[in-house]
């Protein structure tokens, strides 16, 4: 009977011993992959929000973003849909999930505060761009980068550009009181770009000891069929006042030239209406060739999707982003400033 149970107990620890066995089986082949730093890497991943996937400007620039990502960090991008509330829950989710490093391109940026405070509380880095935090929320935490243009570059430029059109062409100047009679285009009101074009580009105009007046503002939104509707009403309500046509984006810029053409501009009889955009974006340089478009402004979306991603993929690492490992100069310790350019015709090369 003893001789019995002993070889049961055997059994039994034979059995234990085997199921043990069984069931450290699969752990084993898990120790080489770990060993593999390159696949460590391959594993870095990136949330990004983009305020709007549907924006001409931003699409460039997260096509470069897509593109330099290759090979070094995964990118998950998500569009939201020009709505903040949407954004945030989006940024909840990248946090969720533990990405390594968030781009963000707000809404609304003085909510940047917000998903600031979501990254700090989850210690994931994060990279905004194109529209800029507030200062006093940039200074909430050492993790906190911002890639963008500096605004009012753009707008004294885009000025520059009426300023040597009204010298060269005094018939421009079409009821001859020595004033510019006007009628500017506005982006998004808030955002930084804006309100600084929107100013910047009559300070250069009046700096450079032209008089202004202006005929009619109103906001396009960034829009191209917003712009060509403002525009459309801007010329019904005042026939034959307006000498310049300045307007914060290309892509209102475009629409302003449509409404101009179905009023009678650029046509067989060379009624012409100088107006002048920022961005520099393809279909812009393909009116400034067939010269409906006097001038814009290269808003550099390579380099500013670049150093976006760039930055955003040192920090997934751990890293501290510098110029050596970034490529781009960092201002301040979180700034990195992509510069304007005056594009024209015989420049146009510079921005294709
Ligand atoms: C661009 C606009 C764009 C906006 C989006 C600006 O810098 O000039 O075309 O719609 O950014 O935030
Ligand atoms: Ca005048």
């Amino acid at each position: 009977m003893k001789t019995f149970k002993s070889l049961m107990t055997i059994v039994a620890l034979v059995m234990v011993a085997s199921i043990l066995l069984v069931a450290c089986q699969p752990a084993a082949p898990a120790a080489p992959a770990a060993a593999e730093p390159a696949a460590a890497a391959k594993d870095l991943v990136a949330g990004v929000a983009v305020y709007k996937f549907d924006d001409t400007f931003m699409t460039a620039v997260r096509n470069t973003i897509t593109a330099e990502a290759e090979g070094k960090i995964k990118v998950e991008m998500v569009d939201s849909q020009n709505a903040q509330a949407t954004q945030n829950d989006q940024v909840d989710l990248f946090v969720s999930k533990g990405v390594n490093a968030l781009a963000i391109n707000p809404v609304d940026r003085t909510a940047a505060s917000v998903i600031l405070d979501k990254a700090k509380a989850a210690g994931i880095p994060i990279v905004f761009f194109n529209r800029e935090p507030l200062a006093e929320d940039m200074a909430k935490w050492d993790k906190v980068y911002y890639v963008g243009a500096i605004a009012q570059q753009s707008g004294t430029m885009e000025g520059q550009i009426l300023v040597d059109y009204w010298k060269a062409h005094p018939e421009a100047d079409l009821n001859g009181d020595g004033v510019m009679q006007y009628v500017m285009l506005k982006g998004e009101p808030g955002h930084q770009d804006a309100e600084m074009r929107t100013e910047y580009s009559i300070k250069a105009i009046t700096d450079a000891g032209i008089k202004v007046e202006k005929v009619a503002e109103d906001t396009g939104m960034w829009d191209r069929v917003k712009g060509q509707e403002k525009m459309a009403a801007f010329l019904a309500a005042n026939e034959g006042k307006i000498e310049a046509v300045l307007a914060n984006n290309d892509d209102m810029a475009l629409g302003a030239i449509e409404a101009l053409k179905a009023a009678g501009y650029f046509g067989a009889d060379k009624k012409f209406m100088p107006v002048v955009g920022v961005d520099a974006t393809a279909p812009a340089l393909a009116a400034l060739k067939d010269g409906t478009l006097l001038g814009t402004v290269l808003n550099d979306a390579k380099n500013q999707g670049k150093a976006t991603l760039m930055l955003t993929y040192v920090l997934a690492k751990g890293e501290t982003p510098t110029k050596d490992n970034t490529g781009y100069e960092i201002t301040d310790g979180k700034y990195v400033w992509v510069d304007y350019k005056m594009i024209l015709l015989d420049n146009i090369a510079d921005a294709e």
